[in-house]
């Protein structure tokens, strides 16, 4: 059996379809443009090419969007300054910060956020309306992996899910947004033991370890939904976390890397800003 492929880049197109037309009846019933800041620090964690992707989606949404590139010596204290003047600025509805090198604290700046402008959904307060299913802001990688799995039409109800990947952005949430549509759950990380025995046992296997190979054919279930979530560089090439090459023969529907996730999670990221553009 080959499976069949999720194609991500045709979910993002009928999303962005729907998100520009938002924008217009904002623009049209209450004067606004929602306005991005994208926060960059040079690295090459930084994923600028990512940043230069949301900046052309924007321009074709009609959406203000402005990112600032920051040097790689770039301290806590300078990047929280930014936040509070972009906190303030009326004409930005939302603040993305990319990923930072490990001597800056991602969970520190990402409280400096106004919670109206936290079109990431990190902020402890989105995050605690999250967890008791008041979704304002919910973490839009999460969010677009639900509408990938939404695509193929299965139904979630009394489903095993297995989430390999444990991180505020992607895979808690992720675990959270399945429990709710009535799938039963298992969360893996690096300290799992006997990895295969859970994700051999999922109806639906999402993986975002951001380790090349992480999954392999001998690893999934005959027939099992496989979302793969991880990019990892690998040369000039990019690659997922998920032997596709190996698992495609197995699986019954695969996001490919790229062209799976990526560009629905871009998408899910421009509906959060419209909404806090709506609400501001
Ligand atoms: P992260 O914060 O580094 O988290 C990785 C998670 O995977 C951790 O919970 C870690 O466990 C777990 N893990 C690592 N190696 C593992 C292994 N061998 N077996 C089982 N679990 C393992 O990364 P993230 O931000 O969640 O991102 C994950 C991947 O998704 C990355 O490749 C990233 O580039 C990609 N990503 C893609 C998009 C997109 O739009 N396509 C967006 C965001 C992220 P511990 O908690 O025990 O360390």
């Amino acid at each position: 059996m080959s499976a069949q492929i999720i194609n991500g880049e045709q979910v993002a197109r009928d999303l962005r379809r729907q998100l520009k037309e938002e924008v217009a009846l904002l623009k049209q019933e209450k004067g606004i443009t929602p306005g991005l800041v994208i926060i960059v620090v040079k690295s090459p964690f930084a994923r600028v090419h990512v940043a230069r992707l949301k900046e052309r989606t924007c321009q074709q949404l009609g959406i203000k969007c402005q990112v600032i590139y920051l040097p790689e010596t770039t301290t806590d204290e300078e990047i929280i300054y930014r936040i509070e003047r972009l906190n303030n600025d009326k004409s930005v509805h939302g603040i993305n910060i990319h990923p930072l090198t490990p001597h800056l604290s991602h969970t520190l700046i990402s409280q400096q956020v106004d919670p109206a402008k936290d079109v990431e959904g990190l902020h402890f307060l989105n995050m605690g309306d999250f967890l008791i299913g008041r979704y304002r802001m919910v973490p839009f990688v999460a969010k677009g992996v639900m509408k990938l799995i939404e695509s193929t039409g299965i139904q979630l109800a009394g489903k095993r899910a297995v989430v390999v990947g444990r991180s505020q952005l992607v895979g808690k949430p992720l675990a959270f947004l399945l429990l709710e549509k009535n799938a039963t759950v298992s969360i893996c990380h690096s300290v799992t033991t006997d990895l295969a025995s859970y994700t051999r046992w999922a109806d639906l296997l999402v993986v975002a370890a951001g380790k090349p190979r992480t999954i392999n054919s001998r690893m999934v279930k005959e027939g099992a939904v496989v979302v793969d979530v991880g990019v990892n560089q690998v040369g000039s090439r990019l690659i997922g976390d998920v032997d596709y090459e190996e698992v495609k023969n197995i699986a019954s529907w695969i996001t490919p890397v790229p062209g799976g996730v990526g560009p629905v999670t871009i998408a899910m990221l421009l509906d959060n800003l419209i909404k806090a553009a709506r609400y501001a």
